[in-house]
Parts: structure tokens; C-alpha cells; sequence
């Protein structure tokens, strides 16, 4: 042991400048910004892996040694944070913790019209899912630099480089998906998670949630879903692969609509997006 820990004293000093930063994020898609902005200066790690529920979700053995040692920690709001991030602080009394909320507004989660469902506590949280507007992650990503550049101040002329190349990024993404949703005539769409609301607000869409309290709906509620959606002449119902589409796909057949499996924690955030415009599109094309 004493041995190691000379040697971990002695890498440190001659590591310095060398070695990436080490960042650790909630989920995939604040990894892809941290890895444009940071590029080979930055390893970045979501905890959350790839078709993993945010809102259950347990770092891993190995995730939590790595954390041990990482630069910094994004939050984002996602449940698994309430429970893991005082440990985790606990565990690397050094790490740094950056909130990617910084200077957003945040709306409340699944706001629906029907006032059914707004009995339900639940439906009062602020919705962790700020992503899926492009023009949020503009704000994330200045947070993100700012971060970087005071971590790390030799590269901060890289990170001031990439940060303009995504914000470049992020505003084409923008125009593409109001050019695809322009003279859109249904602007209402089913969801089983409601984790759309931000991309919906942004470009004047509506998101109906399936999902009752975080669950399945009951047989009662599924009937009053299917009668909105007849009424509402929804198409479309979007699931995503962490949750269950039993109940997307009822409604579906009910309604004689279409379900789309599509991820909003994908990694790879400019096809995601552009593909939830060119499904609600299409789709309205279709009928
Ligand atoms: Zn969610």
C-alpha cells in the first residue's frame, strides 16, 4: 500500500498537462456535448449507459472507482442524481459539481391539459429533460466551456473554437426542424415518457403523456387516452426503448396510429432530434 501511494504521488506532477480531463455527466447526450466541446483534451462518461432508465438507475462498481478520480461531475436533474450524488461527493470530496440547469428555465414535467391527471404531486417536478430544445444546450454548452476553460486554462482557445462550432451546430438543427415542422397542421403527439416537453414548447407542438405517476396507465385511464386521441386526431405515439410500449402500442391499435421507437438519451443527439421532426412530418403527410 505504501508503495502505491508513492508511486500515485509521483505519477501526479509528471501526468500534469498531459492528461485529459476527466468528466463524468448523468446521460449520453451531455456526453456528446462534453466530448465536442472538450475533443481530445476530455474524457467524458455518462453513468447512465446505453438503454438504461435515468430514473432507476445504479452506478456501477467499476463507475464509482473511476468517479474517485474524475475532474468534475454535470448534473442534469435526472432522478438517479437524488439518490447517488451526495455519495458520490462523499466518496471524491474533490470533485467538482457543475449543475448543466445553469440559466435555464425550467417548465414542470408532463404539464397536460386535462385536469384528470393534475391531481398527481408528481406532475409539479421541474422536467429534467432540457436537451431535447436545442437552444437550451446553446446555454449548456457555454456552461460546459466555462468549465473546461477554468479547469484546464492552457486549452481554453480550444474550447472557445469548439463551442462556436457547436453553437453553429446547434442553430442549423434548429432551422431544420422548424423548416420540417412549418405549416405542420397536427401539432399534438402521444408519448409513454413525457420526456419531449422542452422540444414541444420549442417549436409549438403538444406532447400527450401515457405514462400515469411514472407507470403503466390503468384500464380506466387507457380508455380516457384513446378517447383523447380519437378527439385530438393523434397519429403518432413516441416510446423509447427504457420504458414499455404495451400501452403505447393499445393505444395505438385503438386509434389505428403508429408507434415510433425513438431515444431522446441517444448519444447521437443531432439524428435524434431531426428524426422526431421528420417523423411528426411524415407522418401528418401520410393521412
Ligand atoms: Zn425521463
Amino acid at each position: 500500500m505504501k508503495r502505491l501511494l508513492y508511486l500515485f504521488f509521483f505519477f501526479i506532477p509528471l501526468a500534469q498537462g498531459a492528461e485529459p480531463l476527466h468528466i463524468f455527466v448523468s446521460v449520453l447526450p451531455q456526453q456528446t456535448f462534453v466530448e465536442r466541446i472538450g475533443g481530445s483534451h476530455v474524457i467524458a462518461e455518462a453513468l447512465v449507459k446505453p438503454g438504461a432508465n435515468p430514473h432507476t438507475y445504479e452506478p456501477t462498481p467499476s463507475q464509482i472507482t473511476r468517479l474517485a478520480s474524475a475532474d468534475l461531475y454535470i448534473r442534469i436533474g435526472v432522478p438517479f442524481e437524488t439518490a447517488w450524488l451526495a455519495r458520490i461527493q462523499a466518496a471524491n470530496p474533490q470533485l467538482k459539481m457543475l449543475d448543466a440547469r445553469d440559466g435555464i428555465a425550467l417548465q414542470p414535467l408532463a404539464a397536460h391539459d386535462d385536469a384528470e391527471v393534475h391531481h398527481d404531486a408528481a406532475h409539479s417536478e421541474p422536467d429534467p429533460h432540457i436537451w431535447t430544445n436545442p437552444l437550451l444546450v446553446k446555454q449548456m454548452a457555454v456552461t460546459i466551456e466555462t468549465a473546461l476553460a477554468d479547469l484546464d486554462p492552457a486549452h481554453a482557445a480550444d474550447y472557445r473554437a469548439n463551442l462556436a462550432a457547436l453553437t453553429a451546430e446547434l442553430d442549423a438543427l434548429d432551422r431544420d426542424i422548424r423548416a420540417e415542422l412549418a405549416g405542420l397542421q397536427q401539432r399534438r403527439f402521444m408519448v409513454f415518457h413525457p420526456a419531449w416537453g422542452y422540444f414541444a414548447a420549442a417549436y409549438g407542438l403538444e406532447q400527450i403523456t401515457i405514462e400515469h405517476a411514472g407507470k403503466e396507465p390503468n384500464s380506466r385511464y387507457l380508455v380516457t387516452l384513446i378517447e383523447q386521441a380519437r378527439r385530438e386526431a393523434v397519429q403518432v405515439i413516441f416510446v423509447q426503448p427504457q420504458f414499455s410500449r404495451k400501452a403505447a402500442a393499445q393505444v395505438a391499435q385503438a386509434i389505428d396510429g403508429t408507434v415510433e421507437s425513438i431515444d431522446p438519451l441517444a448519444a447521437d443527439y443531432f439524428a435524434t432530434l431531426r428524426r422526431v421532426a421528420h417523423v411528426l412530418a411524415a407522418t401528418a403527410a401520410n393521412q
